[in-house]
């Protein structure tokens, strides 16, 4: 017991009562650091009841787990007469480790000689746990915040491949669009090869078959009906066997050339056999398309082909059917071919209009 009332200042009240009733574990040690004196929330830290403290020491009391850092606070509030202050943490006998701050001040008597120790432990558990829940919110944050932080990079990164899709798309839309754009050609290409001739460039035989056909339906002017040729080249075996085969073709090619010059534009044209060519002309009145054909015998008759050091000549027979609405394609062709044996028969060079159609 402390010897000391307070009655003098708190009527009936003792200083041992006073300081039981305080928040804070306090003990007291003498000199040869001995335990003299605890209060009532120091007796929990305790091995034994706070009335078998006196004359224990600090491992007697607290254990081993303090003891040591205990020894050395108080060695050095004795030595250095000052006030320590330390956090440590003490494994209470229930077997609770508490985290406290211990304040250890030197207990200095009337003549200025250090009697002992005052000791103030204060729990800090609380302290502690919402220390540690501010560190567990604060490591969750930062997670969090990591978390955020890749979802970011991973979204960019799924942009950045999203815009390279876009590119590689765009790219290959390009390559598409220029692949369209040949394909295109080479159906020109294969359309040209197609419905041309190869030695003279002008329309061949299917074309012939493919385009005529349809022309012929068209409702056509009666004064103007029109009318189909077919060309045939005089004595052509004889320019082969003369000159060449060579040679040949390119009569051929100076035969297509010289009567691509005297027909109108519009005029059907084609090569449809060797030496053999068919005319549609339409609209075209009779006598002006019988006119128009036989300007352009006259043309190849007057004709001068140089070769190499020989000058070849040819004229052309053609036999000419007028065009007569409803009639088929081979029935005019039978007709035109039938007017061209006349014109052969009759001396070729020369230009002769079926029978049927004068
Ligand atoms: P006709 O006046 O009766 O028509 O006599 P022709 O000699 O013109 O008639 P024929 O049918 O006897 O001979 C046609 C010749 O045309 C035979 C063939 O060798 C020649 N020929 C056909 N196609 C070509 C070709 O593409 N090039 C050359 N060089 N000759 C060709
Ligand atoms: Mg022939
Ligand atoms: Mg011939």
């Amino acid at each position: 017991m402390i010897p000391y009332g307070v009655s003098g200042l708190l009527p009936g009240c003792e200083l041992e009562t006073v300081l039981d009733s305080l928040p804070l574990a306090i003990f007291l040690k003498d000199s040869s650091l001995r335990y003299t004196w605890c209060n009532a929330q120091f007796e929990r830290y305790c091995t034994c009841s706070r009335m078998e403290i006196p004359g224990k020491s600090t491992i007697e009391i607290l254990g081993d787990s303090h003891a040591v850092q205990a020894a050395e606070t108080d060695r050095a509030v004795l030595d250095s007469r000052q006030r320590q202050i330390y956090d440590a943490q003490i494994s209470c006998p229930c077997g609770e480790v508490t985290d406290v701050r211990i304040l250890k001040i030197p207990a200095v008597t009337r003549d200025n000689q250090v009697a002992g120790i005052i000791g103030v432990v204060i729990d800090l558990s609380n302290d502690r746990k919402a220390e540690r829940t501010l560190i567990r919110s604060l490591s969750q944050a930062t997670e969090e915040k990591s978390e955020l932080e890749r979802f970011a990079q991973d979204l960019q990164s799924s942009l950045a491949y999203t815009e390279d899709q876009a590119s590689q798309l765009a790219e290959l839309a390009e390559q598409i669009e220029s692949q369209k754009q040949s394909i295109a050609e080479q159906n020109q290409q294969i359309t040209r090869l197609m419905y041309h001739d190869q030695n003279t460039g002008i329309h061949n035989r299917r074309y012939f078959f493919d385009a005529a056909p349809p022309l012929l339906t068209e409702p056509g002017d009666q004064n103007r009906p029109g009318l189909l040729a077919v060309a045939d080249i005089d004595h052509f075996k004889r320019v082969n066997d003369t000159f060449g085969h060579a040679a040949g073709d390119e009569a051929l090619r100076a035969f297509a050339k010289v009567a691509t010059e005297q027909l109108p534009e519009g005029s059907m044209f084609c090569r449809i056999g060797g030496e053999e060519f068919t005319i549609l002309l339409r609209p075209m009145a009779i006598d002006a398309g019988m006119a128009l054909l036989n300007r352009l015998r006259a043309a190849v008759a007057e004709h001068r082909l140089a070769y190499g050091d020989d000058t070849i000549a040819f004229t052309v027979s053609l036999g000419v059917a007028a065009l007569v609405p409803g009639t088929d394609l081979d029935t005019l062709l039978r007709t035109a071919d039938a007017a061209l044996y006349g014109a052969k028969k009759s001396g070729r060079n020369r230009v002769l209009l079926a029978e049927s159609s004068s």
